[in-house]
């Protein structure tokens, strides 16, 4: 039977954590029951560095009940490196992450377990419905989803950080030590054979999101560029593009004037090009300057969390 280890990380969830904490032993219980896992699954709560009571909270619970685990991190490094804390730092023969804030229905563990059991080593967890998202949310994160296409990274669509990953997929995870971290870009270059689950996505049990719209398109932007070089070769396309052009104008002004004479007095053409390239090429640095903090921030080797303390 399949040891179970589910990982959660949380943020200031004190409002949600109680029912969270209540809500995953009874499916524990169940799935015990219906013999899917072990009595020894564990359910493990990584507090990243929560300003609120999150932590007393997990403490007690895991007093109560052996089940229950913490592991706090010494500061708040975000979701992505909370739940990379989390997934390296359990056993069990399968770890499934899903967020504290019981958005993701808690039933596709049941199926997930089902696809690990069938030989599935890594089983998403898709959004079939985005109806209780706010428009924006629905909008920004598909465009998402659709810039990643265009640039060629492979992302699983509609799918976050819900997944079950099997013992062989953690430890080959565990050989990708990048600080930039995007697990949804990472996972599906692992391989192994994968399956999917559809949920539909509820609205947050308590509390507000603790993904403001700046956390948003930081994600995003380190996915797009922490996979694809796309931006860099559009630079340069662009580059070429422009000065074939330039080029061209250049060598028709100068026909003109060796056969008509005179020259076209106007400053616009002048000037306007001036600009024009001046942005361009600032632009073209900045992106350049956004891939090389990325080198930067990967030779440091720095690490991604610090664990304070575990229960
Ligand atoms: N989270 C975290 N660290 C952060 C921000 C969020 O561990 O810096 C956790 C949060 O507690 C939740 C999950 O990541 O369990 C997803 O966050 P949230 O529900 O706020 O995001 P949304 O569902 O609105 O995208
Ligand atoms: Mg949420």
């Amino acid at each position: 039977m399949t040891k179970l280890a589910l990982v959660l990380p949380c943020y200031n969830e004190e409002e949600v954590l109680p029912t969270a904490i209540e809500r995953l032993l009874a499916l524990k219980r169940e799935l015990v029951a219906e013999q899917l896992i072990d009595d020894a699954s564990t359910i493990t709560f990584v507090d990243d560095g929560s300003r609120d009571r999150t932590w007393q909270i997990i403490e007690q619970a895991a007093a109560k009940d052996s089940s229950i685990h913490g592991i706090k991190l010494a500061k708040n490094r975000g979701h992505q490196n909370a739940l990379i804390a989390g997934l390296l730092n359990v056993d069990g023969d399968a770890v499934i992450s899903v967020d504290a804030d019981l958005q993701d229905d808690l039933g596709a563990i049941r199926e997930m377990v089902r696809e690990h059991a069938a030989g599935a080593q890594i089983v998403y967890g898709i959004r079939s419905a985005r109806d209780t998202d706010t428009w924006f949310k629905r909008w920004t994160a598909e465009s998402f989803y659709r810039v990643m296409h265009l640039v060629g990274v492979d992302i699983v669509f509609n799918h976050a950080d819900y997944r079950l990953m099997s013992r062989a997929a953690i430890e080959a995870l565990a050989q990708f030590d990048e600080v930039n971290l995007f697990l949804r870009g990472i996972i599906p270059q692992l391989g192994f054979r994968t399956a999917e689950v559809r949920y539909a996505r509820a609205e947050r049990y308590a509390g507000e999101s603790k993904y403001p719209l700046s956390k948003m398109l930081s994600l995003a932007w380190n996915g797009l560029t922490s996979f694809s070089a796309g931006p860099l070769r559009w630079i340069t396309m662009f580059g070429i593009v422009v000065s074939a052009f330039s080029f061209a104008v250049g060598g028709w002004v100068l026909l003109r004037s060796v056969l008509f004479g005179g020259n076209v007095p106007g400053w616009a053409s002048t000037v306007i090009p001036v600009y024009f390239l001046g942005g361009i090429q600032l632009l073209g640095i900045g992106i350049i300057g956004e891939y090389i903090s990325k080198i930067y921030l990967e030779t440091k080797r720095r690490p991604r969390y610090i664990i304070e303390k575990t229960v």
